[in-house]
């Protein structure tokens, strides 16, 4: 049999971090920076109010020096100087004419006005469909399979744009949507045989109990080979990726939080950011939002510029996603630094100032399985980052403990955290099945200051 090239992209892949590729980066820069001068009227007064001069760019240190971190307060801002007029904000910040623009998916907008991502299809070809392509082809993806898509389609980046991903890798896409709900879902899947699942890993775990209630078959013999996982952690977090992979016979790998896919190491090595070429990542450090050297184990506040791209124009963008970074070579021998998202500048916790996040602790409880179902709520009396001690976490137990069982249960957990995460937490125990499973994001905290001094009542 022949063997397969390594790299979706031949010429690319293998430069990936490497000096050459940083000096593919800078002429790609400036370019990018010429032409927010010339055509992005938010970028073009910044450079004018900062005074850099494209043509005269001197290296990165210069770039960072003046081109200001666009966060969603930055977007905040230019909506409202714009009279909430997103079109109007929108046309400010991208390089070419709203005409152009192919696509448009925004962020939830929970906390504000949602954020965009706007699309020509330049973009989708050159910069969407062909990241996701190396990604696509490093987890084994080719053309002949079929991706059953299970994220949200409504509005979200990884809806729509996020079945385009697939076009340069060539798989058939069957856009179920997270929408559609479990019994759709599995039907679809028992109809088109998906050989890919995309999807978030909460599903996944919801459909090992589901799948034989709904369609009375295990999950193993629904078909999937590879488990493509976005929208929330999971296959970094070795309690979760084992318990998915061993229920369904396949491979998972994530995606997300920029350019990245994890690889073939059976112990996860954070994702490779598969796309220097394209967009150029820089982490700050999230209070005094100073550059922070890419250096093996460093951790910050993670910003993207694309560098070949006209609508989704990226500079120094912040989604608020705290990594990790891991610039030794990997393992599986593949090119590419690798990040790990250590948390969400907004799901940070702080309880006696440790900072811990909510993955964290979902990856201690996963430890527990059996004695408990792996479903948690963190319960939050204020508003995060800080909280008053002890940290209230609830958790489902297993079906048939009691009493002292469950005290002493309740203990080693607490001790496990205080060992691993340094908090002391309080577990307060919640019948088997009582949380309510979320098909979208794992529902992680109870935010029980947000019903505080109304008359709303949860159920
Ligand atoms: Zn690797």
């Amino acid at each position: 049999m022949q063997q397969e090239r390594p790299y979706w992209n031949m010429e690319m892949e293998p430069l990936l971090n490497t000096p050459q590729m940083a000096e593919i980066q800078m002429e790609r820069l400036k370019k990018q920076l010429i032409k927010a001068k010339a055509r992005a009227p938010f970028f073009a007064r910044m450079m004018e109010r900062n005074k850099l001069d494209p043509d005269r760019l001197s290296g990165f240190d210069e770039f960072k020096e003046k081109i200001d971190i666009f966060t969603k307060a930055t977007w905040n801002q230019l909506v409202a100087e714009c009279d909430g007029d997103m079109l109007k904000a929108l046309d400010q910040r991208i390089a070419c004419s709203l005409d152009e623009v192919s696509i448009i998916a925004t962020t939830t907008g929970t906390t504000g006005v949602p954020s965009p991502y706007a699309f020509t299809r330049k973009d989708l070809d050159e910069f969407w469909a062909e990241y996701n392509a190396r990604g696509h082809w490093r987890s084994g993806i080719r053309a002949h399979d079929r991706v059953l898509h299970c994220l949200a389609l409504s509005m979200v980046i990884a809806g729509v744009p996020g079945a385009l991903g697939f076009s340069k890798s060539g798989a058939t896409v069957l856009p179920v949507g997270a929408e559609a709900k479990t019994e759709r879902i599995l039907r679809t899947q028992g109809m088109w045989k998906g050989t890919v699942y995309f999807g978030t890993p909460s599903l996944l775990e919801y459909l090992i109990e589901q799948a034989p209630k709904v369609v009375g078959k295990e999950v193993k013999d629904l078909g999937f080979k590879i488990l493509l996982c976005a929208a929330e952690p999971g296959a970094g977090i070795p309690e979760v990726k084992a318990k998915i992979e061993k229920a369904y016979g396949a491979r998972m790998f994530d995606t997300g939080a920029g350019l990245g896919f994890s690889c073939e190491c059976q112990e996860y090595q954070g994702m490779h950011w598969v796309g220097d070429d394209v967009s150029y990542y820089e982490l700050v450090d999230p209070d005094t939002k100073q550059p922070i050297p890419l250096e093996d184990g460093a951790k910050g506040e993670m910003l993207m510029t694309n560098l070949n791209t006209d609508a989704l124009f990226q500079m120094r963008e912040s989604a608020g996603d705290i990594h990790q970074v891991f610039t030794e070579p990997c393992k599986c021998g593949k090119t590419g630094f690798r990040y790990k998202i250590v948390g969400r500048a907004d799901d940070m916790l702080k309880v006696k100032g440790i900072m811990v996040y909510p993955t964290h602790i979902k990856g201690v409880i996963n430890d527990f399985v059996p004695k408990v179902t792996g479903e948690l709520r963190i319960i939050l009396d204020e508003p995060p980052p800080r909280v008053v001690p002890p940290l209230k976490i609830r958790v489902e137990h297993a079906e048939g403990l009691t009493g002292v069982a469950l005290d002493a249960l309740a203990h080693e957990i607490s001790e496990t955290m205080s060992r691993r995460l340094k908090i002391n937490p309080q577990i307060i125990w919640a019948e088997p099945g009582s949380l309510e499973r979320s098909l979208y994001k794992g529902k992680m905290f109870e935010k029980v200051y947000e019903s505080k001094g109304t008359v709303k009542t949860t159920p």
